[in-house]
Parts: C-alpha cells; structure tokens; sequence
C-alpha cells in the first residue's frame, strides 16, 4: 500500500483529501504544518506529500527547503496544492522542490491525474 502525507493547516481539507486517498487505497498519515510534515518524514518517509502552501509554523515552500536539505535516501515525490494559478508562483514552487500542483478544491479525478504523473498512483 502506498502511502501519503496529507500537510495542510484547515482540519477540513485534511479530511477532505483523507477521504480522497483512500478510496485510492492510500494510507493516509496527516500533518498541520511544515514542521509536523518534516517530522514526520523524518521518522517515516512516505511515497507521497499532498502539501498545502499557507501554513502556520512552517510554510509549503520552507518544508520543501527543508526537506532538501534533510537529504532523504528516498525522496517522497510532493503535489503542492493552490489556490493561486499564477505561474510564476507555480514555478517558484517547481524550483523548490515540488513535483506537481493541484488547484484547491480539487476532486477524486485530478487529484488521481496529478498521483498518476508524479508516478505514485
Ligand atoms: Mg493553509
């Protein structure tokens, strides 16, 4: 079974995204913030991050630096989740770190699409 890191601040979209992934015979493991998501990575790496962008305590884009640096032998591949479409801040993003993207609110089938270019799904 493959697993997913779901990092986002708002409880709702956790659950939302939760539910999502397990219909896709994910097991779905859960952070708040960058700093949670790093731990956890740590501990456990998973084989994919849906990571949210505005988080208190450690933001999408610091997580994404900080998971560079903690150098993982295995990289967990990360989808980046928006509600901006601007592509300058995508491509910020990209450059970080992040494999994909996906616009908020999202459903079952794109967000199934983005698992499957990142090659997780
Ligand atoms: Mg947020």
């Amino acid at each position: 079974m493959k697993t997913c890191l779901v990092v986002d601040d708002s409880k709702v979209i956790r659950k939302v995204a939760r539910h999502i992934l397990e219909t896709l015979e994910f097991d779905v493991r859960e952070a708040a913030d960058g700093r949670e998501a790093l731990d956890a990575c740590l501990a456990d790496a998973p084989d994919v991050i849906l990571l949210d962008w505005n988080m208190p305590v450690m933001s999408g884009m610091d997580f994404l630096r900080a998971l560079k640096e903690a150098g993982l032998p295995q990289r967990p591949k990360v989808v980046f989740c928006t509600t901006e479409n601007g592509m300058a801040y995508i491509r910020a993003a990209i450059e970080a770190g992040a494999d994909e993207y996906v616009m908020k609110p999202f459903d079952r089938e794109t967000l199934e699409s983005k698992l499957q270019i990142v090659g997780v799904a």
